[in-house]
């Protein structure tokens, strides 16, 4: 789908499950499973999605699953299913390989938006897409260093180290306008310091990836966020601020979490923002 000056499409890179009650914070169980019902575990099923973008000489993936160096006990809590055994694989259907990625913009470094970017390769931790710059945050890079207990389990070293280590990372500090033209990128702290989401502007509809400030579309009420969000008020504030932009600007939403509904976009029912047409970018 063309948004902008660019071609727009969406990768599942993995599917995987987590703890329902997690995913929704403090939103109570019989108004959460009436949106995505629980499994006998109480998990919910979710995807990594990726953002494709490809115009102007570049082809841009944002984000990159969870990626194949996870031990069987890690993938067995998280009820990972492998979908593919290599990232070449993973890419396939939109006719692409590793080879072709020029520029990886990483939202944040948890493990399920980041795992993808380095891939073992004779017995080394080597960077996953061989032709491309990785962009992060400086924030978001210096808690992934130092990340404190609460998150430290969600920052496996192995995902992002060796980008710096080859030489294939750029450290960005705040929001940038026209990071590629026609391309922003818009810092948002709630779920955690730094993470970043790409704007594609277009004449008609904007689109932008929410990564991990609006999992799925179920989390489009301000109140239902994740019990992972590191500062719970300044999520809600984000949310009230992005959406209103997004109802007012016509904003195609894309959500790396929901297991079915790829992107959207919002309307306002009375003052919250809810979805009005899903699409299958
Ligand atoms: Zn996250």
């Amino acid at each position: 789908m063309r948004f902008g000056g660019y071609d727009c499409a969406t990768v599942v890179m993995d599917s995987f499950s987590l703890d329902g009650g997690a995913m929704f914070g403090v939103v109570p169980k019989n108004m959460w499973e009436k949106m995505i019902p629980a499994d006998s575990e109480n998990r919910i099923p979710m995807t990594s999605r990726s953002l494709v973008i490809q115009g102007g000489g570049r082809v841009i993936l944002v984000d990159t699953g969870i990626g194949d160096k996870l031990p069987e006990k890690f993938k067995k809590i998280y009820g990972i299913a492998v979908s593919a055994h290599s990232m070449d694989e993973r890419l396939a259907p939109v006719g692409l390989s590793a080879a072709d990625i020029t520029d990886v913009i990483l939202t944040h470094l948890h493990f399920d938006h980041a795992g993808g970017s380095t891939t073992l390769a004779g017995g080394k931790v080597t960077p996953a897409f061989p032709n491309a710059t990785y962009y992060v945050q400086n924030s978001q890079w210096e808690l992934a260093r130092h990340p404190s207990l609460r998150d430290r389990s969600s920052y496996i070293p192995d995902n992002f180290l060796p980008l710096l280590e080859h030489k294939v990372l750029r450290l960005l500090d705040g929001p940038v306008t026209d990071f590629f033209e026609g391309i922003d990128l818009i810092v948002t702290n709630g779920h955690t310091t730094g993470q970043q989401h790409p704007l594609i502007s277009g004449p008609d509809q904007p689109l932008f990836f929410c990564a991990d400030l609006i999992p799925t579309s179920a989390h489009l009420p301000i109140p239902w966020h994740m019990a992972y969000d590191n500062y719970p008020i300044d999520i809600m504030d984000e949310k009230a601020v992005l959406l209103n932009r997004a109802v007012n600007e016509n904003w195609m939403l894309c959500f790396g979490h929901d297991p079915v509904t790829p992107a959207a976009s919002v309307r306002k029912d009375g003052r919250k923002a809810v979805m009005d047409k899903a699409v299958f970018l």
